[in-house]
């Protein structure tokens, strides 16, 4: 099975807004951009939600038969290990290997010579085309690569060879993650780490790295902007000569995760892909969340009350809420609106204070990172919450829709 040039990943926590994300697919095809939806969630996302895997499955199903979709489309077991995977095996036909618990932990020693005796023909001055200074290889460098990433490849393989053994390797797509580790890796060690993906046999056709900079959830990119575009430059230039020099499959590619709302980076990834003529794949999943606030809040009366709810419920419990997503969001509690002071809001107010329109004066980049993290809250609430997705439909799709295609599919891939 292989993988489509350019797809999209959409996230989808409460499970209503499946046609509304093809819409976005659908809509981009027609201004003539050739992407691919992919369906992703997570295993703690379930957990979190209470839903399973097989409703993504359904969802992506319903989806595409309602629109009438032949193409190819994938639903994504996002960050699974050995341990969670069972659950996905019916209905993922992509897996994301999330091997980021393991990077640290020691391999066997006479792996770890292995490696470092099948890597030394790269000593030396490696040019890399592409990349204007020959990048500096020893036996340190892999050395000190294998020891923080070779356990980790191998606890990867041993969860690719589990999928390939239960589904069939024909009938999947295989994600490598490693982008929820402490440092970014840069170019040399993604080189690296893709000989270690080769030799473990998995046929890996995205990559998920940790990028420099801050990519916290659902708002825009913190960080260097300019060290961002030659990392990503030159990372592209990694996977083009490892495909070649190690076997990969030609089609891999970089995965973008928490890849939302990253709008000072989408001119810059937009630009390199074509310039190299690169796949690319993006993650995205709590910016449809968060439009679903935001259609609720616009829909005003019971709609917006229930937002005002949200928030309310979610105000008190902030620094459990935030815990679990504490290296991906930077919210100052004490600079939150009380859920009084939110109680007097208008639906306009509520809404542009959420809204990702850093132009707008009552845009709120705390108050939208914590809503971004409350959707426990909803999740409590049932088929109250589920009952106003319904009810509130007409004005939440159009916000899913119109978030997806005009500030992410359309930047990144037009
Ligand atoms: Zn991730």
């Amino acid at each position: 099975m292989i993988i489509r040039k350019n797809t999209f990943g959409m996230g989808d926590r409460f499970a209503h807004q499946g046609h509304a994300q093809l819409k976005a697919v659908t809509s981009a095809r027609e201004l003539g951009l050739d992407i691919h939806p992919v369906w992703n969630k997570s295993n703690r996302e379930h957990l979190l939600v209470g839903t399973k895997p097989d409703d993504l499955r359904a969802e992506a199903d319903a989806a595409t038969a309602a629109a009438g979709w032949t193409d190819a489309y994938y639903v994504d077991a996002d960050h699974i290990g050995i341990k969670t995977v069972d659950w996905f095996l019916a209905g993922s036909d992509f897996y994301t290997l999330d091997v980021a618990d393991f990077t640290g932990k020691p391999a066997a020693a006479e792996d770890i010579d292995a490696f470092a005796a099948d890597m030394a023909r790269y000593h030396g001055d490696l040019t890399i085309p592409g990349i204007a200074a020959a990048v500096r290889i020893d036996d340190a460098t892999i050395r000190a690569a294998a020891g923080k990433f070779l356990f980790a490849m191998q606890e990867a393989g041993r969860i690719y060879r589990y999928v390939a053994e239960k589904k069939g390797a024909d009938h999947f797509i295989t994600e490598v993650s490693v982008d929820e580790t402490d440092a970014p890796q840069g170019p040399v060690e993604l080189l690296l780490i893709l000989a270690m993906i080769a030799r473990e046999g998995i046929p890996a056709q995205t990559i998920a790295p940790k990028f420099t900079g801050r990519f916290n959830k659902g708002v825009d990119y913190v960080g260097d902007i300019a060290a961002f575009e030659r990392e990503f430059d030159e990372d592209l230039c990694v996977i083009a000569y490892a495909i070649r020099e190690f076997g990969l499959p030609a089609s891999l590619k970089l995965s973008v995760h928490s890849g939302s709302d990253k709008f000072s980076l989408y001119p810059i990834i937009n630009r390199l892909i074509k310039k190299h003529g690169a796949g690319l794949h993006v993650k995205t999943a709590g910016t449809t969340w968060l439009e679903e606030v935001i259609g609720l809040a616009e829909s005003g009366g019971d709609g917006l009350a229930l937002a005002k709810d949200i928030y309310a419920g979610a105000y008190p419990l902030a620094t459990d809420l935030i815990a679990p997503y504490a290296p991906v969001v930077d919210i100052d509690i004490p600079s939150l609106p009380s859920p009084d002071e939110v109680a007097g809001w208008s639906a306009e107010k509520f809404a542009a204070t959420l809204r990702h329109d850093q132009s707008h004066p009552d845009y709120n980049v705390q108050f939208r990172q914590f809503i971004h993290v409350s959707f426990k809250i909803a999740a409590k609430m049932g088929d109250r919450y589920t009952d106003a997705l319904k009810r509130f439909e007409p004005v939440i799709s159009r916000n899913v829709t119109h978030n997806l295609l005009e500030r992410h599919i359309k930047p990144i891939f037009g």
